[in-house]
């Protein structure tokens, strides 16, 4: 057996066990959306004029009025009681970018003292936890505490389990008392909304009689490592900062490729099997998995839903995924880079939007070129991603997620938009004034008579763009694994809003000069692709070419750290962006900036006090006792009169050395204060606290592979990466 005690002992815990066994998969029609109060439900439960109240308040966002909500509530009460539910919670998303819940039970006294439940209206519309631990970005005072949580019936009430328990969970909004918005909820919604009021132009002026309400859309792709929990408790590194700080490259990594789409490990599809169960029973369409690049690694990617529904149905994902792990063993690691020198985490946002009476405004269908209102939408798309790149930079932009970027593993810092060639080519005749017609797909035939000839795509994809058309949705590929999808869906909906407004008040011009809506929309986009087309590129977004063209000769924005991409947060274009769509006010804006670049530093400052203890406690003490038998064997070897080779033992003592001056800087380092900005702060962390960390681990890793095995205190990758 190899590896210090601890390991050993890990090593023969997880050879001796089994993997959990789950019961045979359950027909998906018994379990579907059993734990939600589902519209079906709600026909059921309530009288036909409530229920035709919420299906409207559902599907359009109209207000509910108190009796139907008193209605509803009592309704919603039966129901959870009946699956064993005790407790009601408003859940919330505040700008941690975690979920957070308040419960509270349905129990009251009566007068005679005997417990009777309630659940009215006003409290399924308002809760209010007090909140006051939130981070809120200057927007209360300390000594003003007052949250309200409000209920949000666009995204359906369901019944969360917990050992023997059973809570109804309420998606809430989370705001101050002044009604400034605390959380992730209130800006998504707005953003929805502004969009769906600046598309309503549009579509009308290119004579669209009839438009229904516009919704966005999402369906992300959650990548993950799962780790044995036997490993992950011996690594304070994994259980704090959710990374490993320390960890010399395994001798097999990722170069073959073997694990990529390969046969998944029993236990890890046993994990699948029961995640997709409970996802099931929560109304969360789950409906890919797979293995992923890095040994370890895997995703799911649920369909595609409502934005606002899919943005809570994706924090639901991660809470079930790591609950769910724990039981069976696993620690489920969501960090955009748990282990160095393989591929990171990231979550792909797919993301279109659409209606019931004109369909997917991002789909160009069979004949792009006549599908004029998806070009507008498409060209809008395009000068959002010109003009506010920095800020879809900004919204992506966290501790975690800044080891990956840039990394040739996952698209550049730098914000460009990938069209394909189809849609790129019709863009370009009409920056030439002209719409001819597009490319086709065409077939793809083998020539084998036993495989069925199919249709191809019109275009290839492109893996290395942050931001790429993927046929009828934009996929924004470089969002962290961890993050919550809501930054990125508020950004892409309120950058949509304000170029389709520009296109709105553009096509009001042209429609008056030009005898045809097409003429117009030819001179509106040209106009547009004359200005923007920089944005868009179709080439290698890892090679150093592309890093050198998009800065010197397109002027877009490298912005490699979070500290170099979160002051943008204030940049007077984002400001007047958020506000003249109504999505975020300027206080609102700016205290998002302090939330986030404050996490920014607390999560860096965390890993570097973690660097140096882990350094001194773990590090140091395994090193200096091998040395000292190194240094023992020496010496019996010279009193042997035997000739010994010390470079081992110096290569060591000068490696600990190395180690500890490196750990003294960065403690000294840590404890620096009076940063003039907060913005100097975040640079001095992403500079100088980060290279410390990066050259205390140097000496580590080095020491890794010196130290006799049996003595090294931390499970190594070549154990925690591979699934047994
Ligand atoms: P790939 O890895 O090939 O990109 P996946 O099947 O893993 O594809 O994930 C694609 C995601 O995009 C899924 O969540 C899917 O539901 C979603 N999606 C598909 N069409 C749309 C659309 N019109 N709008 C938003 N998301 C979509
Ligand atoms: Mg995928």
């Amino acid at each position: 057996m190899s590896g210090s005690e601890s390991r050993a002992q890990a090593v023969f815990q997880i050879t001796n066990s089994e993997p959990l066994k789950v019961s045979k998969p359950k027909s998906l029609a018994k379990i579907w959306a059993t734990d939600v109060f589902t519209l079906v439900k709600m026909e059921e439960a309530l009288s036909k004029k409530a229920y035709k109240a919420m299906k409207k308040t559902i599907e359009t966002g109209e207000a509910l009025d108190p009796g139907t909500a008193d209605v509803v509530a009592a309704a919603m009460k039966d129901w959870a009681m009946s699956k064993g539910a005790n407790f009601y919670s408003h859940v919330f998303y505040p700008m941690t970018g975690a979920s957070a819940e308040k419960h509270d039970g349905f129990i009251v006294s009566d007068a005679t003292g005997k417990a009777i439940t309630e659940f009215t209206g006003s409290l399924l519309i308002k809760g209010e936890p007090d909140g006051s631990s939130f981070p809120n970005g200057s927007i209360r005072m300390t000594n003003a505490a007052r949250g309200y949580t409000a209920w949000d019936p666009t995204s359906p009430a369901y019944i969360m389990h917990t050992g023997n328990g059973a809570t109804l969970c309420l998606p809430c909004i989370f705001i101050s008392w002044t009604g400034e918005a605390l959380d992730k909820k209130v800006p998504l919604l707005r953003s929805n909304s502004a969009m769906n009021t600046a598309a309503q132009k549009v579509l009308k002026l290119m004579g669209e009689k009839e438009v229904a309400t516009l919704n966005s859309s999402c369906g992300a792709e959650q990548e993950y490592f799962l780790v044995d929990s036997n490993f992950a408790n011996l690594r304070p590194d994994l259980m704090l900062a959710g990374r490993t700080l320390f960890g010399a490259a395994s001798a097999k990594g990722q170069q073959f490729d073997d694990h990529y789409f390969g046969a998944i490990p029993t236990r890890v599809q046993n994990f699948m099997q029961d995640t997709e169960e409970q996802l099931y029973r929560l109304g969360i369409p789950a409906k890919t998995h797979h293995n992923e690049v890095a040994p370890g690694q895997f995703e799911i990617a649920p369909y595609y839903e409502a934005a606002n529904v899919a943005a809570d149905h994706q924090q639901l994902l991660m809470t079930v995924f790591k609950t769910t792990a724990k039981k069976h063993g696993f620690k489920c690691l969501l960090h955009e880079k748990p282990f160095a020198g393989i591929n990171g985490s990231g979550k792909h946002v797919n993301w279109s939007v659409g209606n019931s009476t004109q369909g997917n405004l991002l789909d160009p269908g069979k004949t792009p070129h006549q599908n004029l209102n998806v070009l507008l939408f498409c060209g809008a798309v395009v000068r959002g991603v010109h003009l506010f790149g920095p800020l879809l930079r900004a919204v992506i932009a966290s501790a975690g997620n800044d080891h990956r970027l840039g990394a040739n593993e996952a698209p550049p810092a730098i914000l460009s938009v990938y069209l394909g060639s189809q849609i790129e080519g019709i863009f370009n005749q009409i920056a030439e004034g002209k719409l001819d017609g597009a490319d086709e797909g065409g077939v793809m035939d083998m020539g084998l008579s036993q495989i069925l000839p199919f249709a191809k795509d019109a275009g290839d994809r492109n893996r290395t763009s942050p931001f790429a058309f993927t046929g009828n949705r934009f996929e924004f590929r470089a969002v962290g694994s961890e993050q919550s999808v809501s930054g990125p869906l508020i950004a892409m909906n309120t950058i949509l809003a304000d170029s389709l407004n520009w296109i709105a008040g553009e096509l009001e011009k042209e429609l008056k000069n030009t005898s045809t809506t097409t003429a117009a929309v030819i001179e509106v986009l040209k106009k547009l692709m004359k200005e923007h087309s920089v944005a868009i590129f179709g080439g290698d977004g890892y090679s150093s070419e592309w890093h050198k063209e998009a800065v010197e000769k397109r002027g877009l924005k490298n912005l490699p750290t979070t500290a170099d991409a979160l002051p943008y947060l204030k940049d007077p274009a984002i400001k007047e962006l958020f506000k003249s769509t109504g999505v975020l006010s300027p206080v609102e804006l700016e205290s998002r900036f302090e939330v986030y670049s404050e996490q920014y530093i607390l999560s860096i400052e965390v890993e570097a006090k973690l660097v140096v203890s882990m350094a001194i406690t773990t590090i140091y003490p395994a090193a200096t006792r091998y040395l000292s038998d190194l240094a023992l064997t020496a010496s019996s070897a010279v009193e042997m009169g035997l000739d010994f080779d010390n470079s081992i033992a110096s290569g060591i003592a000068a490696n600990i050395n190395g180690m500890m001056s490196t750990v003294s800087k960065l403690e000294e380092a840590i404890s620096k204060e009076g940063h003039g900005s907060v913005e100097d702060h975040m640079q001095f962390c992403a500079g100088t606290i980060r290279d410390l960390m990066n050259e205390v681990r140097g000496y580590v890793d080095t020491l890794e592979g010196e130290v006799a095995d049996d003595m090294w205190p931390l499970p190594k990758y070549q154990e925690m990466l591979f699934i047994k």
